[in-house]
């Protein structure tokens, strides 16, 4: 019955929540001892890289998630953007997997309005562009234009696997990111955290 979230909370005069009740474990950190077979080497002398991990789960059972999503990396924290953050998406060459997930931020249970963050359809009203997937050759200039015709201040957020490391088979993206989020897909909750933490809440 948890896909009836919607419905409860009409009954219940509650549209949002506050913090998601079910977070999908494979999209936390991991932990744990032993031999892995990793096909990314996501995990270095029993040290888990966040970075690389695609969530493939080969490392289990000796390696499991621990239930703590909040797996991004922020460089700094910009509080210019405390009123109102906008982000232009753009997809340098995903599976569609991340796409799905920030676009669930938008929807009635994370309502990422609430906190003042907002997608644009230019990059010339964007604070921030949002990359997600490897660097596929026809996009990076696609990449470059979009980012200089953002106004100042503005930051690169990398949301994925793909986008922060390049993943298992790409390239990363070769922007300088003030955010790195990654997960294979990053789960809502994670991308929208990560979001609120580096506009200042
Ligand atoms: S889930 Fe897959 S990619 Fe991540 S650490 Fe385990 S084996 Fe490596
Ligand atoms: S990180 Fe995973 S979900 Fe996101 S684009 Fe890459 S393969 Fe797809």
């Amino acid at each position: 019955m948890k896909n009836w979230w919607f419905v409860r909370g009409l009954k219940k005069g509650i549209l949002t929540e506050e913090s998601p009740k079910d977070i999908a474990e494979w999209s936390t950190e991991i932990e744990g001892k032993g031999d892995v077979v990793c096909p990314t080497n996501a995990i270095e002398n029993e040290k888990w890289i966040k970075e690389r991990c695609i969530f493939c789960r080969l490392c289990y059972p000796n390696y499991r998630p621990n239930l703590n999503p909040r797996i991004y990396t922020i460089k700094s924290i910009n509080t210019f953007f405390k009123k109102s953050f906008y982000l232009y998406p753009i997809d340098s060459g995903t599976c569609g997997g991340c796409n799905l997930e920030l676009k669930l931020i938008s929807a009635p249970q994370y309502d990422m309005t609430r906190f003042g963050i907002f997608f644009t359809n230019t990059p010339r009203h964007a604070d921030a562009l949002v990359v997600m997937g490897i660097l596929t050759e026809k996009m990076r200039e696609v990449l470059e234009k979009a980012y200089d015709a953002m106004p100042e201040p503005k930051l690169v957020i990398l949301l994925g696997t793909c986008a922060v490391s390049g993943g298992i088979l790409g390239e990363k993206i070769p922007l300088d990111s003030v955010v790195e989020i990654p997960g294979c897909p990053p789960n809502p909750y994670t991308i929208l955290e990560a979001l609120r933490e580096v506009k200042g809440k």
